[in-house]
């Protein structure tokens, strides 16, 4: 926001202005309809008030809670609990004046720009953005539905129910048991989630049930933060590293004569998931069967069902864009964002999504202005813990090359040599971005 800006909303507020509510047309008259309350919804409503308080923004959401994904492993550990991960929409409605209808958006009608709700009413619309997240889709597991996700091998991928579910089964599982994480194909929503998971499980179990094994089976060699992960894999529970990944590593780097807790299957070890025996609670892969006493499968994964209904993806399953303001490709006045959307280089992360809404936002204020959206730049941290106060990042900056969002090219990877309290100071900053992120997003 230019500090003009920011300064005509402060002193608005401060004389104690009244921000205009849904309700009222303001200068532009133009309506905002969003579709999803998640990180890219709320931040994409938060920004627009703020950059052009006469926009009236609805955002139409199904739930009438939203529970955070990022952060959400630590529920299984038991470092927080499901509760906790629980964003209250007041802020957004009483301090930028967004309107909420709780419904779900069952389809739209592009020519009279109109959004339909499950309840039967329909919703106008200058613009719309959609941030419906993703979908997991388990019966793309031969033997495995979201039944069964439900009841027994829960994937806890978007939190909930299966979240609370993985909990409970790692504090039952029994002492010297298996606990199995399938990572999924790419792409998928946060892609260091997967490993951090597994160190966060193997922390909890050097605690509580030192004999356990933590297998990550994956569809990949490779994964992002991959060197310094393993490092503190190798330092904190005894992980060997694979030698293609040894260069650059520090001195203390260590080979176990014992197996550790973590076993990190890839794929040119046959770590790819062919089906899951449900009845013996057995893996096919293709490296053989595995059996586990907890299945933790993270299903392949398209964008939020609702965008396919719309007519906004592709073979891909996710959306594309125009990378000036996300506008979709597909339909006109649709604009498609966070992990839904097909972003070039950008991981699908609440920071990406966080900063799309605002590309997003920026541009609508222009267009409804008359004026040229001016040309965006994005940016990314993604934070990882390899144990509780054992922190890694990766952060990027973006920028449009030849029409895709391509990466500077110092993407910046936490060294291999940094010292024990920059590593110690990443597990802060992890925490400290929790929270300032949720605030940035939605109060
Ligand atoms: C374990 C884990 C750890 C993670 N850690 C990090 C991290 O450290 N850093 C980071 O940046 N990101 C992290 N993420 C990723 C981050 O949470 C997501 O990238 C982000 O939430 C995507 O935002 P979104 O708006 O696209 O989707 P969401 O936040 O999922 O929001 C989508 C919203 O749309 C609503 N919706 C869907 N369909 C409809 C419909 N038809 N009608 C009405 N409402 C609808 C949903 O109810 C939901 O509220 C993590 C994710 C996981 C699973």
């Amino acid at each position: 926001m230019k500090r003009r800006e920011f300064l005509s909303l402060a002193g608005a507020l401060a004389a104690g202005t009244m921000l205009p509510l849904g309700g009222a047309r303001g200068a532009t008259g133009a309506h905002v309809v969003i579709l999803g309350g998640g990180v890219g919804g709320a931040t994409a409503a938060k920004y627009l008030r703020l950059m052009d308080p006469a926009i009236r923004v609805t955002i139409v959401e199904k739930e009438r809670r939203y529970l955070r994904p990022y952060g959400s492993s630590e529920v299984i550990t038991g470092h927080v609990g499901l509760s906790d991960l629980e964003i209250d929409y007041t802020p957004l409605q009483s301090k930028y004046g967004v309107t909420f209808v709780f419904d779900e958006a069952v389809g739209f009608d592009p020519i009279a720009q109109r959004l339909a709700l499950k309840g039967g009413e329909s919703l106008s619309y200058d613009r719309l953005i959609v941030s419906p997240g993703i979908q997991l889709l388990y019966d793309q597991i031969e033997g495995h539905s979201e039944a069964l996700a439900k009841a027994r091998f829960p994937a806890a991928w978007i939190p909930g129910s299966q979240t609370q579910l993985l909990r409970n089964q790692l504090e039952s599982m029994p002492q010297g048991g298996t606990f199995a994480i399938v990572a999924p194909p790419n792409p998928f929503r946060c892609p260091p989630g997967p490993y951090e998971r597994g160190a966060l499980v193997a922390e909890w179990c050097q605690r509580h049930n030192p004999r356990a094994k933590i297998l990550i089976l994956d569809p990949r060699n490779s994964f992002v933060t991959d060197q310094s992960m393993m490092l503190g894999w190798n330092r904190l529970y005894g992980f060997n590293i694979p030698l293609e990944f040894m260069a650059d590593m520090p001195d203390d780097v260590q080979t176990h004569a014992n197996p550790g807790l973590i076993e990190w299957i890839r794929q040119q070890d046959g770590g790819t998931l062919i089906s899951l025996d449900a009845g013996s609670k057995a893996l096919e892969t293709e490296g053989g069967r595995v059996s586990a006493d907890v299945i933790n499968i993270i299903p392949p994964m398209r964008a939020g069902a609702i965008a396919e209904a719309m007519g906004l993806t592709d073979a891909s399953g996710f959306c594309p864009i125009d990378p000036m303001t996300f506008e979709s490709r597909l339909q006109p006045k649709v604009h498609v964002i966070g992990d839904a959307c097909i972003a070039d280089q950008m991981p699908k992360s609440g920071y990406a999504a966080n900063n799309q809404a605002k590309v997003t936002a920026r541009a609508l204020v222009d267009l409804f202005a008359g004026r040229e959206p001016g040309p965006p730049s994005w940016q990314n941290t993604c934070y990882a813990l390899a144990g509780s106060e054992y922190g890694l990042f990766v952060a990027a900056v973006y920028r449009l090359q030849d029409g895709r969002i391509t990466a500077h090219p110092g993407v910046r990877f936490q060294s291999l040599d940094a010292t024990p309290a920059q590593i110690r100071l990443g597990a802060v900053y992890q925490q400290n971005w929790l929270a300032s992120f949720t605030e940035d997003c939605f109060a």
